[in-house]
């Protein structure tokens, strides 16, 4: 497929991704592990980056972390098909170590692209590197979980919410209430609608020459 083509589908530009070689982790993965679930989704997660058993099935969530990641979204009522489901970085980092900030700006372009692509209008990032990598902020996910915000993404308007990465409740099993609880409010997010599109104030109405300014107004 031409690259002009494969920019316009989903499909095409994972297919493009997937001989990735924009950072080392290309030379230690299995496959590249771009995404999974609905084009047109309007809910989106983005989590850190692929572990083991994502690397050999190249289908991100499918571990222990992603088992808990459906049973959360079943509890919402909403299937796993009917959101997408992508990672800050699409190769695995040899033993799950943290991706490097290197590496996460070399795949940065391929997030943003899946983002102009599917056009989410809820977009969820699961712990910190999602966090930081789409709200362009500091903060970390202790602070502003369960925080909408609501910004522009891949040229769209987006609410952003930040919540735990479902892993942290592995290790940590009070943190499952603090994860359904944040669960909770993506319906009532979703049924919000899209935030209001960030438009430029409408031109002021030519004045008649000769008529003062109201100044009060001003
Ligand atoms: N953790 C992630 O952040 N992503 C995966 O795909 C799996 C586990």
């Amino acid at each position: 497929m031409e690259a002009a083509a494969a920019d316009l589908s989903l499909i095409g530009y994972a297919e493009a991704v997937a001989g990735c070689t924009r950072c080392p982790l290309a030379g230690t993965r299995t496959q590249v592990v771009f995404g999974s679930g609905s084009p047109d989704a309007e809910l989106m997660f983005v989590g850190e980056a692929p572990g083991f058993h994502e690397d050999k099935q190249g289908v991100p969530f499918v571990g222990a972390a992603g088992q808990l990641l459906g049973k959360l979204l079943a509890g919402i009522g909403i299937a796993r098909e009917d959101v997408y489901i992508a990672n800050t970085v699409k190769c695995r980092p040899p033993g799950n170590r943290d991706p490097l900030p290197e590496e996460i700006e070399a795949c940065e372009p391929h997030l943003w692209r899946q983002i102009e692509l599917i056009r989410p209008r809820l977009v969820c990032t699961l712990g910190n590197f999602a966090t930081k990598l789409l709200s362009g902020r500091p903060d970390g996910i202790t602070r502003v979980h369960g925080r909408p915000q609501d910004v522009v993404l891949g040229g769209n308007p987006v609410t952003l919410y930040p919540i735990f990465h479902p892993a942290a409740a592995l290790y940590t099993p009070r943190m499952l209430a603090v994860l359904e609880e944040d669960f909770a409010r993506i319906p009532e997010l979703l049924g919000a609608g899209a935030p209001a599109p960030i438009a430029p104030p409408p031109p002021a109405a030519p004045r008649p020459v000769g008529q003062p300014v109201q100044l009060g107004l001003f």
